[in-house]
């Protein structure tokens, strides 16, 4: 049965119906935004953004701590649509949909400011005789917002606090597996006083998101799939659009030879069942050396065979989110047991639950052959692989089209400092499962087919932003130097001047 489905429709508007992953029961529908009707929003996003960035960025900030203030009181209202539209652990609504927004608005409203103050900065050599320089952080415009179904909330708010603190409007095309989590965010930012328009929710599927890039936004956010992000490059790149893209992960997990195998085992189980599974940097394929191996999977097998599965109150793993991701992890389990793979838990869909739950599967003997070890997965799946030594491990890591996130495990922290710095990914932790986007100071980004461009932090902040640099002459009077008339008096002089700044020590130390 399809989670999102094509509804009759009176008009030539598109309507989509949604229902629970866990029940399967309808819980509601929604029309599709036609172009029009998405160029006019962000007409409108135009027009509120103008005032917004007027207003003292104190001002914008103030009304983030609001936005907070309805996150806090509005805890119940955010579990709720997230629960019924990704039949999630609760656990994980509270700590992913509400914890981490809170944490990221708080971040951005009180360091802000900061961040995008006016800067001061120093010239070097002759030039800071002369000139001053500024660096002005401009608002963009408007920025179309697409966001995927694995973190509807979190993966919203966390780029709209960015934008609109940076003096932004936003117009947000949500998953359409996903879309009433954003009609709640669109009313809290209602209930904390944000000025109309300025957030504006446009409901639909690939067809709405991609009329979003052609209604005339100046700066596109996306969070998606590594193909959707491609489509979204190409549509950037012919409209000189600047972008950033947010894709899909096959992040390794590193266990070395002294690491605290209890942590690394709870880690592993933790990273990779998270979220269903469905989380951009979930473990999704594990190297543990020959010298622990055996003793790491059984702690592993020992804890995901207590995971509680289900639709019940209290629960640790829930639904696969949508039906479409379902058969993508069926095809990756099916495959590598047809090439050899062993399955020491789970492995099939649970028979005995009524919705689309995968049961928690630990999988060995794995090869990078498997799409278990090569594609995106996306499902509570732990995959371990036995490696000769951490040199291995680090060379399988690397032997990937993704790069978003990863993790080392071991006892010496330096040590896997150092490893982490090898691998070649957007970011790495050490010794805990990644939570890279749950810091807000850390830029996030993935590298090769992972992304394009980092949210978050200080830099990503300032990527809803045009750094204007504004220099000024000191003087401001009097005859430009080095202006008309050119003559060959001064030529000379140049010449016996760039001799001496650059051609001498006393020279080189001024410059
Ligand atoms: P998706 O690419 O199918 O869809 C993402 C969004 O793009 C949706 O809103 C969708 O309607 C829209 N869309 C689809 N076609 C479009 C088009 N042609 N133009 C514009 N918009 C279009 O991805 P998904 O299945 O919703 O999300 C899962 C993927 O997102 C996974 O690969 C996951 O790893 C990735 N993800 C990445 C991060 C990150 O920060 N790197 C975070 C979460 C999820």
């Amino acid at each position: 049965m399809a989670i999102v489905e094509a509804l009759e429709s009176t008009d030539d508007r598109r309507r989509l119906q949604v229902r629970s992953p866990a029940s399967l029961e309808p819980i509601g529908d929604f029309t599709c935004a036609t172009a029009t009707e998405v160029q006019v929003a962000v007409a409108k996003a135009r027009r509120a953004q103008q005032a917004w960035a007027a207003r003292p960025i104190g001002e914008r900030a103030d009304l983030l701590w609001s936005l907070v203030d309805q996150f806090v009181k509005r805890q119940d209202d955010i579990v709720d649509s997230v629960l019924a539209e990704t039949g999630k652990a609760r656990s994980e609504a509270i700590g992913m949909e509400v914890f981490s927004p809170c944490d990221a608005i708080s971040y951005y409203a009180k360091n802000g400011p900061k961040i995008l103050a006016t800067q001061k900065r120093k010239l070097h050599g002759v030039m800071r005789l002369s000139k001053t320089l500024r660096i002005v952080y401009q608002p963009l415009g408007v920025v179309g917002l697409i966001t995927p179904w694995n973190g509807p909330i979190v993966l919203a708010a966390t780029p709209l606090a960015q934008a609109l603190i940076a003096g932004n409007a936003v117009v947000h095309k949500p998953s359409e597996v996903t879309p009433l989590s954003a009609l709640v965010l669109k009313s809290l930012t209602e209930d904390a006083g944000f000025p109309d328009d300025l957030y504006q929710v446009v409901q639909g599927d690939g067809a709405t998101g991609a009329a979003l890039l052609e209604a005339g936004v100046d700066k596109v956010s996306f969070t998606g799939s590594v193909a959707t992000g491609r489509k979204v490059a190409e549509v950037c790149a012919r409209q000189l659009l600047p972008f950033t893209l947010e894709l899909g992960g096959k992040d390794a997990m590193i266990v070395c030879a002294d690491a605290d195998l209890d942590r690394a085992a709870e880690g592993a189980v933790l990273g990779s069942c998270m979220n269903t599974g469905h989380y951009c940097c979930g473990t999704e394929r594990i190297y543990v050396v020959e010298s622990i191996y055996d003793e790491f999977v059984e702690r592993v097998v020992a804890r995901v065979k207590a995971l509680r599965q289900g639709d019940r109150d209290e629960f640790d793993v829930g639904a696969v989110f949508w039906d479409r991701q379902l058969s993508i992890i069926e095809s990756h389990m099916e495959d590598a047991v047809q090439k050899g793979a062993r399955v020491l838990a789970g492995g099939r869909r649970n028979p005995d639950l009524k919705g689309l739950f995968f049961e928690p599967t630990v999988v060995t003997e794995v090869d990078h052959d498997m799409d278990v070890m090569t594609k995106e997965t996306f499902g509570p799946i732990v995959s371990i692989k036995k490696v000769a030594d951490e040199e291995e491990a680090i060379r399988m890591a690397n032997e990937s089209e993704y790069g978003l996130n990863g993790t080392v495990w071991t006892s010496d922290t330096e040590r896997g400092i150092e490893i982490a710095s090898r691998i070649h990914t957007g970011g790495v932790c050490v010794n805990d499962m990644t939570i890279t986007y749950g810091i807000p100071e850390a830029p996030f980004g993935g590298r090769k087919s992972s992304g394009f461009g980092q949210v978050n932090g200080p830099e990503g902040l300032r990527g809803y932003c045009h750094a204007q640099p504004i220099i000024a002459d000191r003087r401001g009077k009097g005859k430009i130097q080095g202006g008309y008339p050119y003559t060959r008096k001064n030529e000379d002089g140049m010449q016996k001047f760039i001799r001496m700044l650059f051609g001498t020590r006393v020279g080189r130390w001024m410059s």
